[in-house]
């Protein structure tokens, strides 16, 4: 899906101005690339609508970068699908007791989760109990077991003999004695979507007070996870889901639908195995994700809010003229610096942008550089051609480093010269650093 996606930006960001055509067979195929994976009509339409009402508008075709325009307003719309904004588990002030209930099929990951889960609240300071109501398969409470031991969190369970709603009601009093204050019930699953299932869920729910009904469901069964969401929904009712199996190669397809179709928020992400690889759900992330785009918007914004484009034209121009200097280096280091782990965003990037680590500058690197460059007569900075050995012995003496550094930052300087003349892009202003990619 993120390839197609990739194909069909990079034809509208070839184009310098965009017709209303080229805008409507590019969401074309776009609605192929979605339908393509599975993403459901319904939703497929009603995304393509509220995209293709803001970008064939006057505004878009009429600004400078209208294929930049056009990848934004489907990243947003993208965003608003999946309810542009993170949507927390909520839980009651810790003198109360919050009863969250777990549901779904089997091997969508519930017992898994729900450790994982325990893990979060414990780092928030609460106190949560697991609840064993899976009496089908006596492996079940096991598995919870163990790994509420890896956790640290205590787990109530009357074995394979009492009825699940009994067993719900139990551990509430059994919290209540022992001071927990969030109370996590792990559930039967079945393969399929039945009746009994979704009775003993009901009848859990009848037992006890259940504060958030959460639906845990496999994120590799694609569009199946998005029916299930909505059959949940619709007899048990549930509060909220949480994607499990992300990690794995799907991209994301039922991410997409779920919120859409049955109006409940995703909320967290499982991506792995291991407990602690549950992860906050951010539409706007996935919608990037999605997209293949890394997180190359978040990069764009960054890079604006904090280049001085004055400063950045002014360095262009004389790159452009050769006449780049050390202290004209030390200002793109300090830009980049300011710019904030600019490295980890350029490696999310597509298209692997090839910039060593070395020219990517960390506090205490920059320093350093700082202190050497101060150490160079300003003649010196301006013709770095200069430095023979003996001014460089000078230099690094003055900088109290070894002459190796002095070397390392000349041929440093050096690359990132040549790099400049290669990818002005990257550091040019205003238009042209759109235009970049
Ligand atoms: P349950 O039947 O719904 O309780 O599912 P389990 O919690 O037993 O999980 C089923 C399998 O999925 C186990 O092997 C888990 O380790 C695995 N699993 C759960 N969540 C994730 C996840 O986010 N990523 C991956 N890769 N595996 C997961
Ligand atoms: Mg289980």
């Amino acid at each position: 899906l993120s390839d197609k996606f990739q194909n069909i930006f990079k034809n509208l960001r070839s184009k310098g101005r965009l017709t209303e055509e080229d805008v409507k067979v590019a969401l074309k195929e776009v609605k192929m690339a979605l339908l393509e994976a599975d993403v459901s009509f319904k939703v497929v339409k009603k995304f393509i609508n509220a995209v293709t009402e803001r970008a064939v508008g006057s505004d878009v075709m009429n600004s400078l970068t209208p294929g930049q325009m056009v990848i934004k307003i489907v990243n947003e719309e993208m965003t608003n699908l999946m309810g542009s904004e993170t949507t927390e588990i909520k839980l009651k002030p810790s003198n109360e007791i919050t009863v969250i209930m777990m549901a779904g099929l089997q091997g969508a990951g519930k017992t898994t989760t729900v450790a994982k889960l325990a893990g979060k609240f414990k780092q928030k300071g609460y106190k949560p109990l697991l609840v064993a109501c899976d009496i089908y398969r006596p492996a079940a409470i096991d598995q919870l077991t163990i790994n509420a031991e890896k956790q640290d969190v205590p787990v109530f369970s009357m074995g394979t003999d009492n009825k699940p709603k009994d067993i719900a009601k139990a551990a509430m009093s059994h919290a209540a004695k022992n001071d927990n204050n969030v109370v996590i019930i792990d559930t039967a699953g079945r393969l399929h979507i039945d009746e009994e299932m979704m009775d003993e869920l009901i009848g859990i729910k009848e037992a006890v007070e259940v504060d958030q009904t959460i639906l845990v469901v496999d994120a590799m069964t694609g569009q199946d996870a998005v029916n299930v969401a909505s059959n949940f929904n619709d007899k048990v009712g549930i509060d909220g889901v949480i994607l499990t199996k992300l990690d794995g190669d799907t991209r994301g397809g039922a991410a997409l639908s779920i919120k859409a179709v049955t109006d409940k928020p995703i909320l967290y992400v499982g991506m792995g195995e291991k407990l602690s690889d549950l992860e906050q759900f951010y539409p706007d992330r996935m919608a990037s994700r999605i997209l293949g785009m890394g997180d190359v918007l978040t990069l764009i914004e960054k890079a604006e809010a904090s280049f001085d484009l004055e400063k950045s034209k002014d360095l262009e121009a004389k790159m452009k003229k050769a006449d780049f200097g050390f202290d004209d280096y030390l200002e793109y280091m300090q830009q980049i610096n300011n710019m904030g782990g600019i490295a980890e965003m350029l490696k999310l990037m597509p298209g692997n942008m090839n910039i060593s680590e070395d020219q990517l500058p960390d506090e205490k690197k920059l320093k350093r550089v700082e202190a050497i460059i101060y150490s160079m007569t300003p003649e010196e900075r301006s013709k770095p051609a200069l430095l023979n050995p003996s001014r460089k012995n000078r230099i690094a003496k003055g900088a109290g480093v070894d002459i190796a550094e002095v070397n390392r930052l000349v041929k440093q300087f050096e690359q990132a010269r040549k790099m400049m003349k290669q990818m002005p892009g990257l550091m040019g202003g205003g238009k042209k650093k759109r235009r970049g990619f």
